[in-house]
Formats: C-alpha cells, sequence, structure tokens
C-alpha cells in the first residue's frame, strides 16, 4: 500500500512587464486584472488596487502541464483536457465526446430509485477518474439539466489549491499596471490610403496593460484522493485505478507543479508579452498530512515557516529556496519532487 503525501508551496516572485491575466477589453484597450487588497496603515485600514494574477490561470496552466506530464507517462487524459479545453465532463455531451458512450450510458437512462443514483454516481465518478488523470487532479462538475438521465449531478472537489497572485506586502505601493501604446503600421503600403486631413490612417493604435510587481505564489496538493472516489460518502475514498497508477498519477502531479514553477506555466499573453521572471524565495512544505507553509505576503514567511515547523508537524520537512543562497531553483524542485515520491513508496 502506498501512502499519501501533502505538498505546500508558497513564493515570492518579481514579474516585469507581465500580461499574464487580462480581464477585458474596451475599444482597443485591453485591460489587466486588479484586485482591491486591505492592509493595516498605521492605526488603519486601507484599500489598495493592485495587479493580480487569479488562481484560475494559474490552474488553467497547471492543467495544461499535467496534461502533457500525464500523457508523456503513458496515463489517461481524455481528448478535451489533452487539448487545454478543460469542459470537464460537464455534461452528457461532453461526457460523450471525451469519455465514450460506455461512461456516458451510466448516467443515461432512468433512475430507480435513491440508491440505485447514487451507485451510478460512485459508478461514473469512477470511470471518469479513470479516463482521465486532470478531472482526477483538477477535479470536475457534471450537471446535466436534460430529463432523461438517472444521475443528475456528480461532483468531484479539485485535489490541487491555487489562490491569487498578488503583490507582497512590502511591494503594494511599488506595484503598477500601465498602458502602453503599440501600433501595426502600414501606412505606405497598398492596402492603406491615407486621405487629405485624416490622422493615424495606416496605424493600427492599441494599448495593452502591463504590470510589474514580486508577486506572492501559492500552491497545494492533497494527494489523498488522487485516484478514489470522493462524491458518495458511503464509498469515499475507494480506488478508481491501481496502487501503482496512482503512484504514477502523483508523480505527474509533482512533475507538473515543477514545470509550473521553473517555467511559469501559466498565464495569457506570452508570445509578446513575455515577462521578466525572477524567484526572490520558494518554500515547499512535503508532509504526510495538511501543512500550509504561511502565506507569503508577509517578508517574514520563510522563518514563520520554520517556527511552525518547530511547533507542529506531519512528518514535514521544507525545502528552501533563497535567492542569492547556495541551492538552485531546479535543486529545491527536484529534492522536493523525490521527497515526496518517497514517502509514497515507503508507508
Ligand atoms: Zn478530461
Amino acid at each position: 500500500m502506498g501512502g499519501d503525501v501533502f505538498v505546500s508551496v508558497r513564493g515570492r516572485v518579481i514579474l516585469n512587464a507581465e500580461a499574464l491575466n487580462m480581464t477585458e477589453s474596451v475599444g482597443n484597450y485591453v485591460r489587466h486584472r486588479r484586485v482591491p487588497v486591505v492592509v493595516r496603515k498605521g492605526g488603519e485600514y486601507v484599500t489598495i488596487h493592485v495587479p493580480a494574477v487569479s488562481g484560475e490561470a494559474v490552474a488553467h496552466g497547471y492543467q495544461e502541464l499535467l496534461a502533457n506530464e500525464a500523457s508523456g507517462m503513458g496515463l489517461n487524459v481524455c481528448g478535451l483536457c489533452a487539448k487545454g479545453i478543460f469542459l470537464k465532463s460537464s455534461n452528457l455531451n461532453v461526457v460523450a465526446h471525451a469519455h465514450g458512450d460506455s461512461v456516458a450510458d451510466i448516467v443515461r437512462g432512468k433512475a430507480k430509485g435513491r440508491a440505485e443514483t447514487q451507485r451510478l454516481a460512485h459508478e461514473f465518478e469512477k470511470a471518469v477518474i479513470k479516463g482521465c488523470v486532470v478531472e482526477d487532479v483538477g477535479g470536475f462538475l457534471y450537471a446535466e439539466r436534460g430529463g432523461k438521465v438517472a444521475v443528475k449531478q456528480v461532483k468531484r472537489t479539485s485535489n490541487f489549491y491555487v489562490g491569487y497572485m498578488i503583490p507582497v506586502a512590502e511591494g503594494l505601493e511599488a506595484a503598477v499596471t500601465e498602458a502602453q501604446l503599440h501600433s501595426r503600421y502600414a501606412l505606405g503600403t497598398e492596402f492603406v490610403e491615407r486621405e487629405e486631413g485624416e490622422r493615424g490612417m495606416g496605424q493600427m493604435i492599441y494599448y495593452v496593460e502591463i504590470g510589474s510587481a514580486p508577486y506572492t505564489f501559492s500552491f497545494d496538493l492533497d494527494t489523498r484522493y488522487v485516484g478514489r472516489t470522493t462524491y458518495v460518502a458511503a464509498h469515499a475514498g475507494e480506488p478508481a485505478v491501481s496502487e501503482d497508477e496512482r503512484v504514477r498519477r502523483i508523480e505527474a502531479a509533482l512533475n507538473a507543479l515543477k514545470k509550473l514553477v521553473l517555467e511559469l506555466g501559466f498565464g495569457a499573453k506570452k508570445t509578446r508579452f513575455l515577462p521578466t521572471v525572477e524567484w526572490e524565495s520558494l518554500v515547499i512544505a512535503v508532509s504526510n498530512n495538511v501543512w500550509t507553509v504561511p502565506s507569503p505576503f508577509s517578508a517574514n514567511y520563510v522563518e514563520a515557516a520554520r517556527k511552525k515547523l518547530s511547533l507542529v508537524s506531519e512528518a514535514t520537512k521544507l525545502h528552501i529556496y533563497e535567492a542569492g543562497g547556495k541551492r538552485t531553483l531546479e535543486e529545491v524542485l527536484e529534492e522536493a519532487v523525490k521527497d515526496a515520491v518517497s514517502r509514497l513508496e515507503k508507508h
């Protein structure tokens, strides 16, 4: 029997000139995501609006990496998740397309009482887990509005947790978004004409807001239910795949996490707004049970993590990267992944 592992990651990363998470375009103006942050200033609390990258954006990037990693290891990934289309078994149509009719047939048909509905819901979750590592690790929500189904809803909570990346406490006032002017210039070509007195013809002008800030980064992975069912309480924790495959799926999840950090594997607009990236610090706590690293919003979070460990431990080991320190980010990530995998094989 393999064991479980809980991996908690918190970090600080300086991102300059990024457009990783845009919210809307108004005409030719594309806005960067902003969030309100409340902090104490003197004896009062004040609200500051700062650039941010949503947890959804990080999760999307992570799941793309996970799909690649899992496919590369020969593990099951459904046809939609493999393409980065995370509809994740949201209705019967999607299920039939991504997992095939045999899985859709489980929930099709007439309900035959509550016990039978529960059994089918359990079988359905099991089949979806089996068929797709992304939906196993990242969860899914099936909700079919059509009348002719035995099971109308099955929900699987994600086994990984991410949050908004916001500027760190001391960086709140330094964080900026600024609209940058860009133009596509086509004057002097046969495609545009300049009329008398007109300005700007042949130029497509547009603005993109870029953000620059020292951002927080948070990610937790709880392996307890990877490869195991959760939806029907009576069956929670039942294996949907072999123990050997479960361990390989968790390895895929950990490798994807490594890439997420090393390659900054998330965010949009990277073809023309590839940010400069500088990790300042990263703490990875590997534990046998839930143990999260304190928030990197505060400058002393690395120390706070050490202090927490001296008081509370779930066989926790901290793997710490600090810029200018002896070890590289790659080494620390590698060591943490090895630690996590060894726990799966051991207890
Ligand atoms: Zn899928």
